[in-house]
């Protein structure tokens, strides 16, 4: 049998588990507690790579004090709260291992299915990618907004979006290196993840709900998600602008024909005041409308020239192999973290 992965090396492969924490100190003892019980059932050593994305709760502490007792953790802290796309970027950049797995610290995504996923790697697949057969807890309107975004999405982009798939997800070493290579500042991490391609196998399975803490998204939160996942990956509603307006055009043009008709051949020249109004407001609300769509990619273009980093790195903070047990290590490292 041909080996599937030349690029692994001989020494035994290294897991990177990416968890990305934002005010989760409610959840982190139950995740850590579950995700040791998976690891200490796997052949493999891994690593726990957390990314505190600025929270405000003491989630750092606790993973501070969980590091101190135990070896294969991490903690790279941002200097603030950049939201979760960024923190992944973080995560991914920080991660040393031969496959690396996304995992969500709300115990969302549930930790058991680690051994099936580093499976299907070893089996030769470069992304295993987690959909969702069902969605506990989350609302219908969250459940229905989330079908009408990918539909929508994948009928504008080139990249096909799969459908249900959120960031859980595992990646080989070589699709990693492939997607620290797009150095973009607009990070809609579920286009990015489906840009780079490669083999993909799908498992699906059941998103279980949350044991504790809250989500991090609100209705205008999502709202400004799907904005940005449409506009990250596509110019289609640029065209679609166009379109609307030349349709609203077309009408008006056929409209005003019929009054002229109406008021010289059939003599009867009714004011239209009221008329008048509804087509000013409506062509007003479609002329805006297509400034807005504008705007926003005029807003993209220019965030990305200002080549600002996706995120600042307060510290690294990891434990010293030499000195286990003792005081946590810590990395100054104020420096710019460059985006991949
Ligand atoms: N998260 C983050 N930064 C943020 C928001 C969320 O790192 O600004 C983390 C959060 O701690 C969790 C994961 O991203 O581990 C998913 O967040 P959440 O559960 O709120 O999203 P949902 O599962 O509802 O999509
Ligand atoms: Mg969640």
């Amino acid at each position: 049998m041909t080996d599937p992965h030349p690029h692994m090396p001989a020494t035994p492969p290294l897991l990177s588990i990416i968890v990305p924490v934002y005010n989760e100190r409610a959840v982190l003892p139950l995740f850590l507690e579950r995700i040791r019980e998976v690891l200490a059932g796997l052949p493999h050593t891994a690593e726990l790579v957390f990314v505190d994305d600025g929270s405000d709760d003491g989630s750092d502490a606790f993973v501070i004090q969980a590091l101190r007792c135990q070896a294969n953790i991490r903690l790279v802290r941002l200097s603030r709260n950049f939201g979760k796309e960024a923190a992944l970027t973080a995560g991914i950049e920080h991660a040393r291992g031969d496959a690396v797995i996304i995992l969500d610290a709300d115990l969302q995504d549930p930790p058991e299915l680690i051994p099936d996923m580093v499976q299907r790697w070893e089996a030769g697949a470069d992304v295993v990618l987690m959909q969702r057969r069902s969605r506990a807890g989350e609302s219908w309107f969250k459940r229905a907004s989330a079908y009408a975004f990918y539909r929508l999405l994948n009928r504008t982009c080139r990249t096909t979006i799969p459908v249900d798939t959120g960031d859980f997800r595992l990646m080989s070493r070589r699709a990693v290196d492939a997607l620290l290579r797009l150095g973009e500042r607009n990070r809609y991490m579920k286009g990015l993840f489906a840009w780079i391609g490669m083999p993909t196998v799908v498992l699906t399975y059941d998103r279980d709900a949350r044991p504790a803490g809250q989500t991090k998204w609100d209705v205008l939160g999502l709202v400004g998600l799907a904005l940005e996942g449409l506009t990250s990956f596509s110019v289609a509603p640029l065209r679609w602008a166009t379109v609307i307006g030349l349709l609203a055009a077309s009408v008006g043009a056929i409209f005003g024909l019929w009054i002229v008709i109406k008021a010289t051949i059939l003599g009867d020249a009714t004011a239209g005041y009221p008329s008048l109004v509804a087509i000013i407001t409506f062509l007003g609300g479609i002329q805006l409308m297509g400034l807005g769509i504008l705007g926003e990619y005029v807003g993209k273009t220019y965030i990305e020239t200002k080549q600002r980093p996706v995120y600042l790195t307060r510290d690294v903070i990891e434990q010293h192999r030499a000195d286990a047990g003792r005081a946590p290590i810590q990395t100054e490292d104020s420096s710019y973290v460059e985006a991949g």
